[in-house]
């Protein structure tokens, strides 16, 4: 007599197969490179060149953080999850490096990209490129928060679950999460090999930078009093707020700015609201 197994571990196991799948065609897309040798040393060098500073400022800051911020959740009861975390933050990094080895190889070989030094190249004036940068990033928060929706249903949680197996994170597992997260998250990689898809660079590393760090402040489970009340008005989220995401789970989806969740009543001061209609 054969059991059935319940309907969520199936579902978890073939995410499990889906996610390792999506590492394996990640790391073979590059078969089909027009050099592959340029495309795999490329991936090479970008992961290395990426998760390297990644964990070291992940450490600085954890160090930083436990010594100085205001624990959110209160005194640690035990020691953070630290290997599951660097372990998630190094495979997303690796899908990273194999997404961006396309545009980066491609750069190598003298194929025109995306990618512009000077706002001659951009044809734009410095605040055209300002605020060509600033819909950039207000569409990357539109993207972020809906696919952050979509990942929180009960089809795709699957592929979710490994960022929320950190509860009370550190900034290691700002980065820790699945494969297909992964690529949801970070395709507009790609967009780069188009040439017609011009991306200023150096506002745009100095965004990717910027956000990276935010995103390590995000998930280190301290507040620092001065960034909590500069970040708000800069429209972008703290730390406080993103942590509640980990700890209550099905609230705070935004993962730029709070914009979205004000918008479609999915902060927690929604969630309480709507709990304490129910129990009336
Ligand atoms: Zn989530």
């Amino acid at each position: 007599m054969s059991i059935a197994l319940p309907r969520f571990i199936i579902r978890d196991r073939a995410a499990t197969l889906i996610d390792w799948g999506v590492v394996l065609l990640s790391f073979l897309s590059g078969v089909l490179f027009p050099a592959p040798e340029v495309y795999y040393t490329a991936l090479l060098q970008v992961f290395l060149i990426v998760t390297v500073p990644l964990l070291l400022f992940s450490y600085l800051i954890y160090r930083f953080s436990e010594q100085n911020g205001l624990r959110i959740q209160g005194v640690r009861k035990a020691m953070p999850p630290i290997a599951r975390e660097v372990f998630g933050t190094v495979r997303a990094m690796f899908i990273v490096a194999c997404l961006a080895a396309w545009p980066v190889g491609l750069y190598r070989l003298g194929v025109p990209t995306g990618i512009a030094w000077t706002l001659e190249q951009m044809g734009l004036t410095w605040w055209m490129a300002v605020l060509e940068m600033y819909v950039g990033i207000v569409a990357i928060d539109a993207i972020t928060y809906w696919k952050h929706r979509l990942l929180h249903t009960r089809a795709f949680f699957a592929f979710h679950k490994h960022h929320h197996s950190f509860r009370d994170p550190t900034p290691f597992a700002g980065f820790a999460v699945g494969p297909v997260e992964t690529i949801l998250t970070f395709w507009p990689l790609l967009l780069i090999c188009i040439p017609e898809a011009k991306h200023f660079a150096p506002l745009y590393f100095t965004a990717i930078v910027g956000f990276v760090f935010l995103n390590l402040y995000l998930h280190c489970g301290v507040t620092f009093g001065w960034l909590e009340k500069v970040l708000p008005r800069l429209n972008l989220n703290t730390s406080a707020w993103h942590n509640v995401h980990h700890s209550h789970t099905n609230m705070n989806f935004g993962e730029v700015s709070a914009f979205w969740d004000r918008l479609c009543k999915t902060t927690r001061a929604h969630y309480q609201l709507k709990k304490k209609a129910a129990a009336q």
